[in-house]
């Protein structure tokens, strides 16, 4: 792994997305401008359909944008091949999605050591393999297959998948939708452990303002395909622009976040 300093890894100029579904035309992006130095925690967030997993498919090299510049760890991932594409996801973009996407008949030892023969490592892949589920605590764990582990523990196995993969960009969305409350901080008190000791450069989707990680340095709000507005987390995670965020009066967006701890 390459830690880089002072870079920008990801630059994002006027991009767009439009789904076609038949003759509907969804534009899920509508000029998003995004730039992301190595090593920051970035939070994209902003109610459903605003377009944050678009973003992250589009950064993680999923999906090709239908207008704009986009540059990914130097590369114009636009311009790229299917192949080429594919390679930057297996060697340098690690994804944690909400369903943990783990293979059922595979052991939690397995599912890492997969990734890493994807990769072309040879021998040493079970050692790798056991160091990181050893990081994260999960040696004890790593017989098991997913359906004989808890959602929390199947999304740690994901990350510890993940971080075998040795990426330089860490992606997620939404990693904790279908948690429950102690499994939820458990992997965001992860994920800031992880972000921090392997120096990366973390890319954190979610609408779930309770899910934002302490670790999160920067939040980009997103609202109808555009980037709404951007800072730190106490500039931006206030009752006025959450009520401009959600289309709300202020009054109710104080009222709902006293009656739900919501922040
Ligand atoms: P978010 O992650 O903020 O919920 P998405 O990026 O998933 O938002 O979606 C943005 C918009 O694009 C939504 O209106 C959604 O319905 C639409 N959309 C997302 N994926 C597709 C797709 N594959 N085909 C058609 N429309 C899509």
């Amino acid at each position: 792994m390459v830690v880089r300093t002072n870079e920008t890894l990801v630059m994002a100029k006027d991009l767009t997305k439009v789904y076609k579904t038949g003759k509907v035309e969804t534009a899920a992006l509508r000029g998003v401008d995004l730039d992301v130095q190595a090593g920051e925690f970035t939070a994209v967030v902003g109610p459903s359909g605003s377009g944050k997993t678009t973003l992250l498919n589009l950064i993680g090299a999923l999906d090709s944008a239908t207008s704009g510049d986009l540059t990914v760890l130097g590369r114009d991932v636009n311009a790229l091949s299917k192949r080429a594409r594919a390679d930057m996801r297996l060697h340098e973009l690690g994804f944690v999605f909400q369903a943990y996407n783990l293979v059922s008949v595979l052991t939690a030892q397995e599912n890492v050591e997969f990734v890493l023969e994807l990769q072309g490592v040879g021998d040493e892949r079970r050692k790798r393999a056991r160091e990181v589920l050893e990081q994260l605590g999960l040696a004890k764990l790593a017989g098991r297959r997913p359906g004989e582990l808890s959602g929390g523990e199947q999304q740690r196995v994901a990350v510890a998948r993940c971080l075998a993969q040795e990426p330089e960009i860490f992606l997620l969305d939404e990693p904790t939708a279908s948690l429950d409350w102690k499994a939820k901080t458990d992997i965001l008190e992860l994920v800031k452990r992880v972000h921090d000791a392997r120096k990366l450069t973390t890319l954190f989707v979610t609408h779930d303002l309770s899910a934002l990680p302490i670790a999160c340095e920067r939040v980009v709000l997103m609202k109808d395909g555009i980037i709404f507005d951007e800072g730190s987390p106490a500039d931006l995670l206030n009752d006025d622009k959450l009520a401009q965020l959600y289309d709300m009066p202020v009054a109710e967006v104080v009222k709902r976040r006293g009656e739900a701890a919501l922040i």
